[in-house]
């Protein structure tokens, strides 16, 4: 037996150990723990399953384990993961400071950020939000204005960030701001760590046509933050928003694999399809084919380009690949469940709709979401474009 097998057999018997019935299911709309300091829990097997990984570690598997990590090398994490997967374990908790910020600190931070933050975000205590869009900087991110001037040991914050998801909620930000205009539009950009608590913080929650949205506008009031709280050197923040955006693609790559709320997509295939008008039905149970052998295909791939990692070739450049698959696939799959349901898809709420089919409509909307958060694919292509196929930029 190798290593690799006899390590995913502990982490097969652990799981089925620790891992309660009710959270191999798929969670409830609104059903998933927060990490931060308001912590709440709907349930007790919820608490139990959140607190067993975090003592194991495995919120944040691969970081070292004097930082509340799990102490994982690559294989043993993927292997985690599968694992995960396959007993359909539900992720534990949502933590954007392990996923995105996390990484870059233990890349880039100083000693004294590691020791402050890492064993918080490990540990699930502490929520981070993001701070890089802004009313005139999407997709054009480097366009960012807000404004940090430099005071003695201190900036001094003044701007606004906009579609920062659940700020109202977190306890930190990491955010991209200005420190010098004078500079290259990328050269005088700088990454802050910014306690959500700081007199001039303000947070308005945005309300969409679909109702309430996680989505809030940050506004900055000469707040100031100590230089200490830089990331990297001034000036630098481009280079680490480029890592970090590159660990949130491989975060958003893997989304769904670990049952964050969604539907089955073959269990309601198979369901939805005798159903469907006969006419159309071969064109229906086409699409459901093609999608299954799409996310095949994908898991098939993202294993490969893991292996190459290992082997020491340099795959940084699939991460804007595999995000911009996963969304699109994710998108496709719903689009067909929504074809399959004709008309009996539309419905929002109510008692006439059973479970999969009242989420239904919700999560074909929010589909479209993972093909925007974190780079939309039109940009993630551009990235292909240029950085993996190496094509000329505006087609000169
Ligand atoms: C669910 C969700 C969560 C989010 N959470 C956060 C968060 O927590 N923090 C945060 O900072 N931001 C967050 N965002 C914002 C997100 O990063 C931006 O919406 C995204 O980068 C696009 O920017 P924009 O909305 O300004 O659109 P724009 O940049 O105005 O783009 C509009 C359209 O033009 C296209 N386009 C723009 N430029 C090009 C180009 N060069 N080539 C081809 N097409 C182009 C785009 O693809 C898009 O279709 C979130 C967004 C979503 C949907």
């Amino acid at each position: 037996m190798t290593n690799s097998t006899e390590f995913r057999q502990s982490v097969r018997d652990w799981l089925e150990a620790n891992c309660p019935a009710a959270m191999r299911t798929p969670p409830p709309d609104g059903g998933i723990v927060w990490a931060g300091s308001k912590l709440c829990f709907d349930s007790v097997e919820q608490q139990q399953w959140f607190e067993r990984m975090r003592d194991q570690g495995w919120f944040a598997p691969d970081w070292p384990a004097r930082f509340g990590g799990g102490g994982l090398d690559g294989t043993q994490t993927r292997i985690l993961e599968e694992e995960l997967s396959r007993l359909k374990c539900r992720a534990p908790m949502i933590n954007l400071g392990v996923w995105m910020i996390g990484p870059v600190l233990l890349e880039s931070g100083s000693a004294e950020q590691q020791a402050q933050h890492l064993p918080g975000m490990a540990r699930g205590e502490v929520a981070w939000c993001q701070g890089f869009s802004e009313p005139g900087a999407g997709s054009d991110l480097a366009g960012l204005k807000c404004r940090a001037e430099r005071d003695g040991d201190e900036y001094v914050l003044n701007g606004s960030k906009i579609w920062t998801s659940y700020a109202d909620r977190c306890d930190w930000m990491y955010a991209l701001v200005r420190t010098d205009s004078a500079a290259g539009k990328h050269a005088g950009i700088s990454m802050l760590l910014i306690d959500m608590a700081s007199p001039g913080v303000s947070v308005t929650p945005i309300d969409l046509i679909s109702g309430k949205s996680h989505f809030c506008q940050v506004f900055f009031d000469n707040v100031r933050v100590p230089v200490a709280n830089r990331v990297g050197a001034e000036g630098e923040g481009w280079a680490l928003a480029r890592a970090l955006l590159g660990h949130e693609r491989r975060a958003m790559s893997k989304f769904g694999d670990n049952n964050v709320p969604g539907i089955d997509f073959l269990a309601l295939a198979r369901q939805l399809l005798p159903l469907s008008d006969a006419a159309s039905r071969p064109l229906l149970a086409d699409r459901v084919v093609r999608s299954a052998m799409d996310e095949h295909a994908y898991k098939l791939s993202t294993q490969r380009a893991h292996e190459a990692g290992r082997a020491g070739v340099d795959v940084s450049g699939l991460a804007a690949c595999f995000k911009y698959l996963h969304s699109e696939h994710n998108r496709e799959r719903h689009e067909t469940l929504m074809a399959l349901a004709g008309s009996e898809a539309l419905g929002w709420e109510g008692e006439a709709f059973d479970n999969d089919m009242l989420k239904l409509a919700r999560q074909w909307l929010n589909s479209y979401t993972y093909t925007i958060a974190g780079g939309t694919s039109e940009i993630q292509l551009n990235i292909l474009a240029r950085r993996v196929l190496g094509l000329p930029a505006n087609g000169g």
